[in-house]
């Protein structure tokens, strides 16, 4: 259910015709949004921005990934500059390291959630 940092990269069966580049943040925006169905304060505030901001990362990666579809082209996830916080959707408590059961009410409805920015560890740069 977690947010996964691995490289990815989608192809249209036969030729791409071209590649689209993908953001984390972006998918993220539609992991939280579109397959969690959060509503976009909800995901705002997990991924730390503002609705605003958030609502134009939600367009931006609806806009490309439709692209791919319609055009054929390849989408690869990376760049952005983000971090990851794991939370439980339960009690709401935030940790650093996953963990399978939240440490403090021992939830398992726990996801990592990437979030923009490097304020501070667990930090990675793509
Ligand atoms: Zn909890």
């Amino acid at each position: 259910m977690g947010f996964h940092p691995d490289f990815r990269y989608f192809r249209p069966g036969g030729r791409a015709k071209g590649e689209i580049v993908l953001k984390i943040e972006e998918l993220e925006s539609l992991r939280l949004k579109d397959l969690l169905q959060l509503d976009q304060i909800e995901a705002a505030k997990l991924m730390d921005i503002s609705q605003p901001t958030f609502h134009r990362i939600l367009k931006e990666a609806r806009r490309k990934v439709a692209e791919a579809l319609v055009d054929g082209k390849a989408i690869r996830v990376s760049g952005g500059d983000y971090r990851f916080r794991n939370l439980c959707y339960d009690c709401r408590s935030e940790w650093g390291a996953p963990l399978e059961r939240c440490p403090i009410c021992g939830g398992i409805s726990v996801s990592s959630v990437a979030r923009e920015g490097g304020r501070g560890p667990p930090h990675r740069k793509v």
